[in-house]
């Protein structure tokens, strides 16, 4: 697959640059890239491709689960409450007794015995597709999958506006060489545009 590739051959050249997260579309999302990606320790900030089937099931009553793996109690899909460092867990609340509003439109609804609420906590490695550390609920993670599309725009300048697509070059160093100045200017634009502002 061409992002293992890239990654790999992205960390033989500059192998003293550490990745952190990979911003990944829908495409990169399979198991085995999950995998990979953990065992390098890089963060997966990768959307879901909604055409897949959801998690499997953990053996737990009562608690069923939405496609993107967030838990379902009472047919209500519960709350995304925060990642535990120190656990390394998810945790997610019933929704309505997460909130005072609803939980007053809601005077007969019972879930747990304490008036806190049910509680269900899910753990990176129960599935790493659906639970990335970074969980796709929370907002760290649409903070930072915002800036996929500037990916995209690189890949269009390199491709398209560069011709990299429709290149006649075939040895890999002259294919670096080309990349390496595509790159050179679009820092050079992006310079241009800063300055400019
Ligand atoms: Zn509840």
């Amino acid at each position: 697959m061409s992002a293992v590739i890239a990654l790999h051959e992205f960390n033989y050249l500059s192998p003293h640059t550490s990745l952190t997260h990979f911003l990944g579309d829908s495409a990169h999302d399979n198991y085995a890239f999950y995998q990979w990606l953990d065992t390098k320790d890089i963060l997966p900030i990768i959307k879901l491709n909604q055409k897949k089937k959801g998690r499997r099931e953990l053996g737990k009553v009562e608690i069923t689960y939405a496609p993107d793996g967030t838990p379902i109690c009472l047919g209500e899909p519960m709350v995304y409450n925060g990642y535990s460092n120190n656990r390394c867990r998810h945790k997610w609340r019933c929704a309505i007794c997460y909130s005072k509003k609803r939980r007053l439109e809601n005077p007969n609804h019972y879930c747990s015995d304490s008036p806190y609420g049910r509680v269900v906590y899910t753990k990176c490695h129960d599935d790493l597709r659906l639970y990335p550390k970074v969980a796709r609920q929370s907002n760290s993670w649409t903070r930072l999958y915002s800036q996929r599309p500037a990916v995209e725009r690189i890949n269009k300048t390199l491709m398209i506006d560069d011709a990299l697509e429709t290149t006649r070059l075939r040895s890999q160093s002259r294919i670096y060489w080309h990349i390496f100045a595509s790159f050179v200017l679009i820092h050079l634009k992006a310079q241009v545009a800063f300055t400019a502002r």
